[in-house]
């Protein structure tokens, strides 16, 4: 008698960041639509951001389940509650954060004892996952949650250090090594990368974790970053596969509406107010879920300026923090500004529905920090981008959007920072950027090539697209280990 099919098991630990949870939940709900059991592990305050969405797959037939596990804050000396980046919110925070997040790895291997998967997708941020899925003799796949074009230039700044040979900070150099010519200044680079600290040790061993780790899994498709995808796999010499843009898993308005967490807008009015406006007519303004209090009042401000003289209709999510607390006035938006943009902005305070706005027919712009989901998501919605990278690796996401794929327009930021930046960018600049990616010539080509994509990514997750394929053949390949014993 023939045995039955095996079921393939994956668990998925995400890092306790928006920015990293919301790809791995759509990423195991890909694999659990291609007829995988998928477990996702996250802590007690971080599932209810996707629970009822799980819920829903739950009763549509997809073998999905959270496996919940506590989040060290006391022991690592952080306030009770504070279980997600995005709650940090001083400077002595971050390394107590880390902190708990090291001591993660025991409870991690009690709960793999519990439910033991055949393959571990563990978050880049947990170097230690490999050893801890190789006790249990199953592969760890990596997910670093950017871009392939991110990830060579990484590599090839740590090979070249081409930085170490520039006189000042800001004078461009050339990465070299790259399949097209890529200049960034030593201010744009992340602190890691120059300086050594706690955070660089970490990048070293997550670099290692890579090597030693069956494989990284990648939120990207190859007709976006062909040259970058071969660089990586080719020269770099490391195993990967391509599964997306995976947040195309999200069909359904509720999906989308409650992806990644509570919105601070009611469904109704956020699509009433985007029914109003003609086709392509919103610029979005969302700098993704950490990076908005980062912003000082005076730059603010000059965004609200330029936003008013701009003349162009908008929806500008901002963080529900200290600067909007407990004042008369929020001193960031000039005097008057919401009387005179009146019924041609939107101001969204907190939590903005990203994707159904992006993915709506009246917003034709997106200006965004480059953050790697924001990035794929503007470009999966056919919208072009102002480009303003803060921090992480936006500055490299960013030259793939307006350098290599064309498809932006940079609003000139220069400086690397996680906090208040000393350069300012003046309204003047974001002024002309967004009228540049609204209006005239260079937005239709923009909008063009952005568009292209768009198709490139559907066809890309469809049955037999670049995405498709490459996911069952990693399916596969899990399959035959399996059966072959790691
Ligand atoms: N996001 C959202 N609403 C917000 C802010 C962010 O839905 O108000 C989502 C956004 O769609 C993206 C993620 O949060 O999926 C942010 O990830 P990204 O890589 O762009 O930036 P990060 O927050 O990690 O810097």
């Amino acid at each position: 008698m023939e045995s039955p099919p095996f079921q393939l098991h994956i668990a998925f630990f995400p890092f306790m960041a928006q920015g990293h949870i919301i790809p791995t939940v759509d990423m195991a709900r890909t694999f659990a639509r291609h007829g995988v059991k998928a477990t996702i592990i996250t802590t007690p305050l971080n599932a209810p951001l996707f629970s009822r969405t799980i819920e829903r797959d739950i009763e549509m037939g997809s073998k999905i389940c959270i496996l919940i596990m506590k989040f060290p804050s006391a022991e690592a000396g952080l306030p009770v509650g504070c279980e997600n980046a995005s709650s940090i919110e001083t400077l002595e925070m971050v390394p107590k954060f880390f902190k708990a997040v090291s001591l993660l790895q025991q409870p991690l291997e009690y709960l793999l004892e519990e439910c033991r998967p055949s393959c571990l997708v563990a978050d880049m941020m947990f170097p230690w996952a490999t050893k801890v899925a190789s006790k249990f003799g199953i592969p760890r796949l990596v997910f670093h949650g950017t871009s392939y074009f991110a990830l060579c230039v990484s590599d090839c700044l740590k090979r070249f250090e081409p930085y170490k040979s520039i006189e000042t900070d800001l004078e461009p150099f050339t990465v070299p090594g790259l399949p097209d010519k890529i200049k960034l200044t030593r201010l744009q680079l992340p602190s890691h990368v120059k300086e050594n600290s706690e955070l660089s040790k970490l990048m070293d061993e997550i670099s290692r974790a890579d090597l030693e780790s069956y494989g990284v899994i990648m939120n990207s498709f190859h007709e976006l970053e062909p040259a970058y995808s071969e660089h990586y796999k080719k020269v770099i010499g490391r195993k990967a596969w391509h599964i997306g843009p995976v947040s195309l898993c999200n069909r359904d308005t509720r999906d989308k509406m409650q992806r990644g967490g509570v919105a601070s807008i009611d469904e109704n009015e956020c699509l009433r107010w985007l029914a109003m406006k003609k086709s392509r007519s919103v610029l979005y303004i969302c700098f993704g879920s950490m990076s908005k209090s980062d912003f000082s009042a005076t730059q603010l401000f000059e965004i609200a300026k330029a936003l008013a003289a701009s003349g162009q209709n908008f929806i500008w999510a901002v963080k529900n923090g200290e600067k909007t607390k407990g004042e008369d006035r929020e001193e960031w938006l000039p005097e008057g500004f919401e009387k005179k943009i009146q019924g041609k902005g939107l101001i969204i305070r907190g939590w903005a529905p990203q994707m159904l706005i992006l993915d709506h027919e009246a917003v034709g712009g997106f200006m965004t920090h480059c953050g790697w989901n924001s990035a794929l998501e503007g470009i999966t919605a056919g919208v072009p981008m102002v480009t303003w990278p803060l921090c992480a690796e936006q500055f490299y996401n960013e030259k793939l959007i307006t350098d290599v794929l064309k498809i932006g327009v940079a609003v000139g930021a220069q400086e690397w920072s996680r906090h208040e930046r000393k350069i300012l960018v003046k309204k003047e600049e974001i002024e002309n950027a967004i009228t540049q990616l609204m209006v005239g010539e260079v937005a239709e080509g923009l909008r063009n090539r952005t568009k292209a994509l768009k198709e490139m990514a559907r066809r890309a997750t469809e049955v037999e697209g670049s995405s498709y394929c490459d996911l069952n053949a990693l399916i596969e390949d899990l399959r035959a280990i399996k059966s072959t014993s790691y």
